[in-house]
């Protein structure tokens, strides 16, 4: 239960997320969170290779198994979050083309794994993953909508995301208390809008749902130190009415805040 262990059951599914993740004889896809080797079987048979990560020493020797009959899967007994992707990707790239990576992910660690990727700037095409309906949906919905929160804006800035299908409790096993959701995240190749400094963005939209319920002229009070008179002074050098509120700003908004910062 702690690690997330439900497992897919539906063919359907599990061919659908190696469908979305576009993955060809020429790609290296990175697996995060194997489980019992279903999705694994099915993307070693689309992609060059599958290197899987998987936390679980006791699922280790089941994987091997399962997935004896696959010559181009390899299996890495570690925790992703502790895993250094970027020379992962170096050394099993070898002469393959595009990075992929999917996963099943336990919900767990869905934001700190996205965020922990997409910061990176690993050269990997697309992340296709399933994730709770309710993040999916958040994801999905963009900078601008009123599901909008501050993952979303930070995925918006680095990903393309794209919903791939509904997933139902009951197509896993043991059956999730929640329902879930694939998606795809195409990572940019240039960023979508321009910034001085990076970090000022990622402070400005954290703080900015900080208290979501207020609006940005009080909510970026306390800013980098700024007092109200601060934060209505730099809301003005960006153009932006106090009286909003975050879930209202589009990317570009929160990239003027943060140039103006
Ligand atoms: N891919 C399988 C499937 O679709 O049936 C299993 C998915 S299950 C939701 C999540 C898997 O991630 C489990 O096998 C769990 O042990 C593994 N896991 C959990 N935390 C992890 C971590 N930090 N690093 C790598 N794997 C992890």
């Amino acid at each position: 239960k702690a690690l997330g262990q439900n497992f897919l059951t539906d063919m359907q599914v599990i061919d659908d997320i190696v469908a979305a993740s576009g993955a060809g004889p020429d790609d290296l896809v990175i697996e995060i969170g194997p489980g019992l080797g279903v999705l694994t079987a099915a993307a070693a048979e689309a992609a060059g290779k599958v290197v899987a990560i998987e936390i679980d020493e006791k699922l280790i020797p089941i994987l091997r198994d399962v997935l004896c009959t696959y010559g181009n899967v390899k299996i890495i007994n570690a925790d992703v979050l502790e895993t250094d992707l970027s020379a992962l990707i170096e050394e099993e790239r070898g002469g393959l083309g595009a990075v992929r990576l999917l996963g099943n992910l336990p919900y767990y660690i869905t934001t700190p794994i996205l965020m922990k990727v997409l910061k990176a700037r690993l050269p990997v095409e697309n992340f296709t993953v399933m994730v709770q309906k309710e993040v999916a949906e958040r994801l999905c919905a963009g900078a601008g909508s009123r599901s909008c929160g501050a993952v979303t804006a930070a995925v918006s800035y680095y990903a393309d995301v794209r919903f791939v299908r509904d997933v139902p409790a009951e197509l896993f096993s043991p059956r999730p208390k929640v329902d879930s959701a694939v998606i795809e995240l195409a990572v940019r190749k240039q960023p979508p809008v321009g910034l001085k400094d990076e970090d000022a963005f990622f402070e400005v939209v954290k703080q900015s749902f900080s208290q979501r319920r207020k609006t940005l002229g009080n909510s970026l009070t306390g800013l980098r130190g700024l007092d109200k008179a601060g934060a209505a002074r730099l809301l003005e050098a960006a153009g932006i009415d106090p009286q909003r509120r975050a879930e209202t700003l589009s990317l570009q908004e929160f990239a003027d805040i943060a140039n103006a910062l």
